[in-house]
């Protein structure tokens, strides 16, 4: 019975866990660039809860959504039916890899404010590729572009500041 009960906490803890990582953006959320505050398509006002889910407790909708009751009910469903996934992939906006790990609130960018570190650097020589190793910067950087900060900050920890 305590095994039991161990077991299924330990998997609710993951589930929590995943749930952080893969917030579900709500569906009548809209983002306002360059500012990233998320808008309700619905009551065309900031959106309390920065139109980030908590599956599947749903607690901040529940609390702080603006939302009518059969709407939050319509998004609960779309969400728990699976038939709505989030918002990753808009297109025209992006998040940095590197940002995207680190707390905060998450910002999105314009393709065009976005670097490939490889434009300012040749990652791929031994040499470099040790120094982002162990100066312990994501490998996400070999396939993604990053944010501006995030460049400064990757050229600055592998000693290849842009004056
Ligand atoms: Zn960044």
């Amino acid at each position: 019975m305590d095994a039991i009960k161990r077991i299924s906490n330990s998997v609710r803890v993951l589930i929590m866990k995943a749930n952080e990582e893969n917030r579900i953006n709500c569906p009548f959320g809209s983002i306002k660039l360059p500012i990233d505050l998320w808008y309700c398509k619905l009551t065309k006002q900031a959106c309390p809860i920065q139109a980030w889910l908590d599956p599947p407790e749903f607690a901040k909708l529940e609390r702080y959504c603006k939302g009518d009751e059969k709407t939050k009910a319509g998004i609960k469903e779309t969400i728990q039916t699976g038939l709505y996934k989030g918002q990753h992939h808009l297109p025209g906006r992006y998040l940095c890899p590197l940002c995207k790990s680190s707390k905060g609130s998450r910002r999105y960018f314009y393709e065009g404010d976005l670097y490939w570190l490889s434009d300012y650097v040749d990652i791929d020589t031994c040499e470099t590729r040790s120094k982002i190793v162990k100066a312990g910067i994501s490998l996400a950087i070999y396939s993604s572009k990053i944010c501006k900060d995030c460049l400064d900050k990757v050229l600055d920890k592998i000693g290849a500041k842009q004056s």
